[in-house]
């Protein structure tokens, strides 16, 4: 096959390497949008994903102030590995990094529950260790936003429906997030990091194989393979909802005083249990 755009051997999708590379960076692009004169939040894992949303906004946005934070939740022998390389890449890419670690470890937190509880202390964490910068960037790709979309509605979450892509209530210690892989899949993402060169361990969360994700993971690939665009249609059909997010009150949580629309808010039942 020939790449669609120079004609030379194409290597991934319908591109050669050159034009491939080209086309993600312009996707990616498109997707931070204008960030001109803000700072910059990048939510780093150290796994792939995060370290290509942290390299190609550095690489866009060279003169803004930029962060990487990495939310360290305690899981053993799968985080520390990936904190190596966000150490690594940062010190080469000249980006300054913070760590912040669970109160409580995650595999001190018991129960099957524990993505559920790892997504809900993440955001957490992140919305409030990002805080004072404009605007949080993540490295969501196409996968994990079509998967969360899909479970989202099997599971009747409308209030996580909602709150995908911006908080339910506009509240100004809710910090803006922009997710500019969104449009892109896993298997761009892999292919664009190991075409820059980049290095980094990819062995999946311990946590990861008995969720309710993973279903959905698997069958969604299915879907796509047999449906090619159906990844993509699924987040569309989500954006054409124009959901509008509402400017009602919150009050704030007894114990840490974040926003919360409880008393005690999620992350706090959980830090105290
Ligand atoms: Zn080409
Ligand atoms: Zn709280």
């Amino acid at each position: 096959m020939k790449c669609e755009s120079c004609g030379k051997p194409a290597v991934v999708n319908k591109y050669c390497k050159t034009c491939f590379i080209k086309y993600f960076e312009k996707e990616f692009k498109k997707g931070l949008g204008n960030l001109k004169g803000k700072s910059l939040c990048v939510a780093v894992s150290g796994g792939k994903d995060s370290l290509t949303t942290l390299y190609l906004t550095k690489k866009f946005y060279p003169k803004n102030k930029i962060l990487a934070l990495l939310i360290d939740e305690g899981i053993k022998g799968y985080r520390p590995h990936t904190i190596k390389s966000l150490k690594k890449y940062a010190k080469e890419w000249d980006i300054p990094y913070k760590i912040v670690k669970f109160e409580k470890p995650l595999d001190d937190i018991k129960g099957s529950r524990a993505c559920s509880v790892c997504g809900v202390l993440r955001r957490y964490y992140l919305n409030k260790h990002a805080r004072g910068f404009d605007v949080l960037i993540t490295g969501h790709n196409l996968d994990d936003e079509a998967q969360a979309t899909l479970m989202n509605v099997f599971m009747r979450y409308a209030s996580r429906f909602k709150r995908m892509t911006m908080p339910l209530v506009t509240h100004k210690l809710f910090i803006k997030r922009i997710k500019p892989l969104r449009h892109l899949s896993e298997r761009e993402v892999m292919a664009y990091f190991i075409l820059k060169g980049f290095d980094t361990p990819m062995d999946e969360c311990p946590y990861a194989r008995s969720s309710f994700r993973d279903v959905v993971r698997t069958a969604l690939n299915e879907f796509e393979c047999k449906h090619p665009g159906s990844k993509l249609n699924i987040i569309k059909a989500y954006d054409s909802l124009n959901i509008s997010n509402s400017t009602g009150h919150l009050s704030s949580c007894i114990y840490c005083n974040e926003p919360s629309s409880n008393e005690v808010c999620q992350a706090c039942k959980i830090l105290r249990n």
